[in-house]
């Protein structure tokens, strides 16, 4: 499956190698040193962590031109100082049943992660629920069901323009009976009505806060990487109107604005659980820092 994750991360690689090839070779004077703190931001891995890379390269042991293997080597040291403060696996022992409400835009790859989270968990021999609550959508709910008997595991549904906390409260109810280990619950990921967004995913987590207080532990958040910079909006908007304490990036596999992770990680701090890097129920992996930062640079 490495070579899986290497496909992953192939584009966005590309690019940043392609951003910085030929700058090493001359001397690191300060406009080579511009032209790579730039190549760096054009690979999108933020302004903080090009800054910093830029002053290590200016620190002048560098004098008589690195190569470009050896300003990579660099890169790829301080992104992974960067990814390894935030790669943290998903914990999902603080409760039973553990409650993860999976939040993000339509189209970011939630249901899909939420099928690949369901597998895996599933896999390490935890009872498994879902929630199908984004009942704006009347594909979402079928969508999530297709996913639900393909991996395995139950699900509570309920009609569309149905009511998402009453769905969700059922589910943790019915999870609470059944002695479940993990109730994943799905989310309607309309932004363009922010207020309703807020209000609705305000009201699931009071109500399931009626059953277990601690719930929901986790509030996932899933990001599309093709997206790029665009990325940091949501997990700005979604911090505000759901409170976030993780993230799953997806989509790494068909972009090259995969640095948008390190941009993430270097403003926001919060955990990186998992990335999406295809289209199958396989294809959600553990985030490894050290691995992901010598892929991509
Ligand atoms: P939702 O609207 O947020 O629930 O998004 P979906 O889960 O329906 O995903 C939207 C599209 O993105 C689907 O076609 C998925 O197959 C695709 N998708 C999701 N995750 C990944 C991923 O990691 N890689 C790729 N290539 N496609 C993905």
């Amino acid at each position: 499956w490495r070579d899986r994750l290497l496909g992953g991360f192939k584009k966005t690689s590309d690019r940043l190698v392609g951003n910085l090839a030929g700058l090493g070779t001359g001397r690191l004077d300060e406009a080579t040193l511009d032209e790579i703190e730039e190549a760096l931001i054009a690979s999108d891995l933020g302004p903080a962590t090009a800054a910093r890379i830029r002053d290590r390269l200016a620190e002048g042991s560098f004098e008589r031109g690195m190569e470009d293997l050896g300003i990579r080597l660099i890169v790829s040291e301080e992104i992974e100082k960067v990814l390894e403060r935030v790669a943290k696996p998903l914990a999902t022992d603080a409760a039973r049943p553990q409650v993860i409400l999976v939040i993000g835009v339509n189209g970011s790859g939630k249901t899909t992660t939420i099928a690949k989270l369901a597998a895996i968990l599933k896999a390490d021999g935890l009872k498994v629920i879902l929630a199908a609550g984004d009942t704006f959508r009347a594909a979402a709910i079928g969508q999530l069901r297709t996913w639900a008997d393909r991996v395995g595991v139950p699900i509570v549904s309920g009609a569309e323009g149905g009511d998402a906390a009453g769905i969700a409260f059922e589910a943790l109810k019915q999870a609470t009976d059944q002695r479940m280990d993990v109730l994943v619950v799905d989310t309607a990921g309309r932004l363009q009505n922010k207020r309703e967004l807020m209000d609705e995913l305000a009201k699931i987590r009071r109500v399931l806060g009626r059953i277990d207080p601690g719930a929901p532990h986790n509030v996932l958040l899933v990001l599309d990487a093709t997206t790029g910079q665009n990325a940091l909006s949501q997990i700005e908007v979604f911090k505000e109107v759901a409170g976030v304490t993780g993230l799953v990036m997806t989509k790494l596999d068909g972009t090259a604005r995969g640095g948008v992770l390190v941009a993430a990680a270097e403003k926001y701090g919060l955990p990186i659980h998992a990335i999406g890097v295809g289209e199958t129920v396989d294809d959600l992996r553990g985030f490894d820092a050290n691995e992901v930062a010598r892929i991509i640079a």
